[in-house]
């Protein structure tokens, strides 16, 4: 089965290597500029290394992941069975992409959308098919489980198959029905967003926070570690669609949150967030 996989990002990147991990998968995974999708290579690269290092797997193995891996710009996921749409959480860039496919595509080509709160059945209007939702968590080639979400117009055969590909590619897939933030980040989210209100109001470090949240609650990683993993632009975006879907002001993006997107420190990918990396 050929995937391509739309966005050569974050997730983007971890996408891809889960399914060039599995054998019988070609990949094409493309970005706006053929740069951007060779960084996304490089991380899979470097995955590779570490990985034979760890003799997890060989050298031919990870010479044989990368050999399933094209990169390039949109267009070369004409012949794709599956494309997984990981570009940026705005609706109207998730639509282009897909009017876009719709014209270079065979009509039997999947839409997967790896949107982490949008709505389903909007992102599928004026498209000549429907699209699902398959929600991959951070890190992608890593983490195990896949939401698979069903809009209005989307059949069930279609989430059946999602379902399928999910379980080949060694992941394990819940159903969701539509509602904003899915499951996770309905639950995750608000939390971290909470977290960092409670920072900025002072109550506790940054530091100290994450260490009450990993002891006191058995949390494996602290809110604020996690909001700079999954990108603190993401936790916003997540967050405005939460609260402006529910019309429920428990779930405002804090200021502080804001204020650190504005700044452009947005985590882990930016060198820094709440948190400072090392560039
Ligand atoms: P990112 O900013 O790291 O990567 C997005 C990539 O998409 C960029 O490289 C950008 O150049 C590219 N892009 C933008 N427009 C494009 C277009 N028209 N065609 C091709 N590529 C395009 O973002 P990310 O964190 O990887 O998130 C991507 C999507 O995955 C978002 O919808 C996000 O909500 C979702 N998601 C993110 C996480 C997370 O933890 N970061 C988890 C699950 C889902």
């Amino acid at each position: 089965m050929k995937v391509g996989i739309i966005g050569a990002g974050t997730m983007g990147s971890g996408i891809a290597q889960a399914f060039a991990m599995t054998e019988g998968y070609e990949v094409r995974l493309c970005d706006i500029k053929e740069e951007f999708a060779q960084g996304g290579l490089a991380k899979i690269e470097k995955n590779m290394k570490f990985l034979v290092g760890k003799e997890k797997i060989t050298q031919e193995q990870a010479d044989a992941i990368l050999g399933r891996i094209k990169i390039g710009l949109n267009d070369i996921c004409a012949d794709c069975d599956l494309v997984v749409e990981v570009a940026l959480e705005k609706m109207e860039v998730k639509q282009s992409i897909f009017k876009q496919l719709q014209d270079i595509v065979s009509k039997d080509c999947i839409f997967a959308s790896n949107t982490s709160s949008l709505s389903i059945t909007e992102m599928s209007e004026g498209l000549d098919r429907p699209v699902v939702g398959m929600h991959f968590f951070n890190p992608a080639d890593r983490m195990k489980l896949v939401e698979v979400i069903g809009g209005k117009n989307t059949p069930a055969e279609l989430i059946a198959k999602i379902k399928e590909i999910s379980i080949e590619i060694g992941k394990t897939p819940v159903e969701v029905n539509e509602a904003p933030g899915f499951v996770v980040n309905r639950i995750l989210v608000p939390m971290i967003n909470e977290a960092i209100g409670v920072w900025a109001a002072g109550t506790a470090s940054a530091e100290d926070i994450d260490v009450a949240m990993q002891l006191g609650a058995s949390h494996p990683m602290g809110p604020l570690h996690l909001g700079d993993l999954i990108g603190l632009d993401i936790v916003l975006a997540i967050m405005e669609v939460i609260h402006g879907k529910t019309g429920d002001d428990k779930y405002a993006p804090q200021p502080k949150l804001k204020e650190l997107v504005a700044a452009g420190k947005l985590g882990r990918k930016s060198g820094e967030g709440i948190f400072v990396y090392n560039k």
